[in-house]
């Protein structure tokens, strides 16, 4: 059974003391479901100290670089990230996809060089509302998924049958927008990504997460369809009061009974 998730994406919002403060605010009370805070680069030595204590509250990245080590101006390495206590890291967010043109072949590196440095990729997949309307999205994931698996076996067939990845499904139009895909729209492109990883992935199968607009509001119809595994968080996890929230009905969803 894929592991229950539940990542807040920070972005590029919050000053240090504000990030402190979320974070400290919003694990006040213990949880036992793991949720990651992707936060921006410089505050992972602030928030580390926070969660030492708390078994499933987790560190996240919004991203690493795709080479090991040197001359590579303004780039955080999967090392670094792991010396500073990092556990998951995003790949391939459709803000980096479209502000960087990250395309397969670097995801694919920059994943392999998570699992050199034991962390979590999340690979980022989703459409954008042109390929929506014209009703071709299943095909497009699908095809997002097969390359950077295909680059990954390329370079590194031993590491993919044996590592952790997770997968965030990611519909460009709902990112930020308020416009939230209906639980029945993630379930069908969530089945289709669960498929497309049982015929093009040999490790264990991956948590497959939503993101785009998720609040507190919708988030319990999401986390009640069956290939929802949790989700990823943009806006909503900046207020204390709106990821507090998300945190309940997150438990209370994925909790066994
Ligand atoms: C995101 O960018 O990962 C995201 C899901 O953002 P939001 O929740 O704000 O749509």
């Amino acid at each position: 059974m894929p592991t229950p998730l539940l990542i807040a994406n920070w972005k590029m919002n919050l000053l240090p003391d504000q990030a402190q403060h979320l974070l400290k605010s919003v694990t006040a009370e213990s949880v036992d479901l793991p949720v990651v805070f992707a936060s921006p680069f410089p505050y992972l030595p602030l928030l580390s100290p926070l969660i030492k204590d708390k078994a499933h509250i987790f560190l996240g990245a919004q991203d690493l670089s795709a080479y090991k080590v040197g001359a590579y101006t303004g780039e955080v390495s999967g090392q670094m990230l792991r010396a500073l206590g990092v556990k998951f890291v995003l790949v391939g967010h459709s803000e980096r996809r479209e502000y960087h043109r990250e395309q397969a072949e670097l995801l694919a590196q920059k994943i392999i060089r998570a699992w050199e440095n034991e962390l979590t990729p999340v690979l980022c997949v989703g459409e954008n509302l042109q390929i929506r309307e014209q009703g071709t999205h299943l095909a497009y994931i699908r095809e997002q998924i097969a390359e950077v698996l295909a680059f990954i076996s390329k370079l590194s067939v031993e590491q993919a049958s044996q590592s952790p990845l997770v997968l965030a499904y990611e519909p460009i139009w709902a990112i930020g927008t308020g416009r939230t895909a209906s639980p029945e729209m993630v379930q069908e492109v969530h089945s289709h990504i669960r498929q497309a990883l049982r015929e093009l992935w040999r490790g264990s199968m991956p948590s497959i997460l939503y993101g785009g607009s998720v609040k507190p509001e919708n988030a319990t119809d999401l986390f009640a369809m069956q290939d929802v595994d949790g989700a990823l968080v943009g806006g909503a996890s900046l207020q204390i009061e709106s990821m507090q929230a998300l945190i309940q009905k997150f438990v209370k969803a994925f909790a066994k009974s």
